[in-house]
């Protein structure tokens, strides 16, 4: 989400970067108790600070994690796995039986769920830009996955499409033909009548959350947030929230952030990224066991999740985020200022007069700096002079905006340093303002200044609109 947020609303603030508009984000999180396995929390009772979910945001409450015993995890993760299990067999018994489908062929097909295969969970409504028939691109090479005796595979689907979504239905219909193709009977599992209750058994109840959103379409996808609190390991594009949450310990990407220059492509090589990371990691590390029948690799990975994700990406950092970086700063701003009707008269007044002024601010280079060569590491100091209009001197900001500047001539790690006053002539209305700034890297640098307005009853500058540049 953070990736792509920044360039949705450039045209919004013209006068500014796309990058700076105030626009910011809070990135969802699941409400971890309700979502978390009761074995499971148990388990971290055991293993986490005293009261743990008084501090779930808080990152070091997560990395105790790592002194549960990994036979102790496993146990626990597998009871989880056989209550899915369970509740698959009496889902698609029930729904075989309602369509008419005797005995023999049904216990034919739920006698095939298997404890010790490696179970992928796919659930989530049934939109077209999930994806949810791409691990079927290629029959093939999926058969031979699903199909190797000594390293079993199995595929859980849920889901429910819109009612008025036709393709989405497609979706799900296709899902049932294949699985009733002889070589996949008994592999793929569709369990009907996807709500909160079966998502509980699923994301904690499955070794691996499949998710393939079609790039940049997937605005957060959380339920491989609750998955991942439980020890069920990620596998998924990198959209939405595991776009910031993969760690490259914590589970499995699939595809690469390359544009593509039609669906088809994207499906193709995305595709392929499942088949190749489920044939060559995947599976491997799953089946990597010891004499007791565990994975160490594969517990490692799960607590790596839980660890990286477990306060992150849970509603009491979410609710800390809108708390601090939202509410609180508007509603200080609230009571201190717009309680009193007349501050806001004044600050509307105020506000018409920088509209009529703003446009006579004048801004001068003061240093001439061009073509020089400086090394990297040191600092420069770089000076300009802002002859103002009838505006005072309190009511404006003044930066640098310096960056370097990249072969193709665009600008990149820019950075805005705030100006000091250093001297003013009151009487020409002239004032000084000076700025060091450091070059970190070689290369070419460029910089040019700004005025911004200033104001206390305002949170976001850019919102006036008001920027005015050296070169403008
Ligand atoms: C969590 C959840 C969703 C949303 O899942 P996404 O990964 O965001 O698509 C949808 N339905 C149910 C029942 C859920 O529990």
């Amino acid at each position: 989400m953070v990736l792509y947020l920044e360039n949705y609303f450039g045209d919004v603030w013209p006068e500014i970067a796309a990058n700076e508009s105030p626009i910011t984000h809070v990135t969802n999180g699941i409400h971890t108790c309700s979502w978390l396995a009761p074995n499971l929390k148990e388990l971290y009772n055991k293993y986490l600070i005293p009261y743990w979910q008084d501090s779930i945001q808080v990152q070091d409450t997560w990395k105790k994690i790592e002194n549960i015993p990994n036979e102790k995890l496993w146990e626990e993760h597998v009871k989880r796995k056989e209550k899915l299990l369970k509740i698959v067999r009496d889902n698609v018994t029930n729904s075989m039986r309602a369509n008419g489908i005797g005995y023999e062929e049904i216990n034919d097909m739920v006698s095939k769920l298997n404890p010790n295969a490696l179970t992928i969970g796919f659930a989530r409504r049934f939109a077209t830009y999930k994806r949810a028939t791409l691990i079927f691109r290629d029959l093939e090479r999926i058969t031979q996955i699903l199909n190797d005796e000594s390293r079993p595979v199995q595929l859980i689907f849920a889901g429910k499409a819109h009612p008025a979504d036709k393709e989405g239905q497609d979706l799900i219909r296709y899902i049932y033909e294949i699985a009733k193709k002889p070589q996949f009977k008994g592999k793929i599992f569709i369990v009907e009548n996807y709500n909160i209750g079966i998502a509980r058994y699923l994301v904690s109840g499955v070794d691996v959350w499949l998710n393939t959103p079609r790039r940049p379409m997937e605005a957060s996808g959380t339920s491989g947030q609750k998955a991942s609190v439980n020890g069920v390991i990620n596998f998924s594009v990198l959209d939405g929230w595991w776009a910031e949450g993969y760690n490259s310990k914590n589970g499995w990407t699939i595809g690469t952030n390359d544009e593509y220059s039609s669906y088809e492509i994207q499906d193709d090589a995305d595709s392929n990224s499942i088949y190749y990371t489920l044939e060559n990691k995947i599976i491997p590390i799953y089946f990597d066991k010891d004499e007791n029948g565990i994975s160490n690799k594969w517990v490692n990975i799960m607590k790596n999740s839980i660890i990286s994700t477990g306060g992150k990406y849970s509603t009491s950092r979410m609710l800390c985020d809108y708390t601090e970086n939202l509410y609180m700063p508007l509603i200080n701003l609230s009571h201190k200022y717009y309680n009193d009707l007349s501050n806001v008269a004044d600050f509307n007044e105020w506000k018409s007069k920088m509209i009529i002024n703003w446009n006579k601010i004048q801004i001068e280079q003061l240093n001439n700096l061009d073509n020089i060569s400086i090394d990297a590491g040191n600092k420069i100091e770089v000076t300009c002079k802002v002859i103002l209009p009838d505006i005072d001197v309190k009511n404006i900001n003044v930066e640098t905006y310096a960056g370097r500047i990249t072969d193709n001539g665009t600008i990149e790690n820019i950075t805005i340093i705030p100006m000091e006053l250093v001297e003013s002539n009151d009487e020409k209305r002239e004032h000084i303002f000076k700025a060091k700034l450091e070059l970190t890297t070689g290369g070419n640098y460029g910089y040019t200044f700004r005025v911004m307005p200033k104001h206390d009853m305002i949170l976001d500058p850019e919102n006036l609109n008001l920027i005015k540049w050296i070169t403008a």
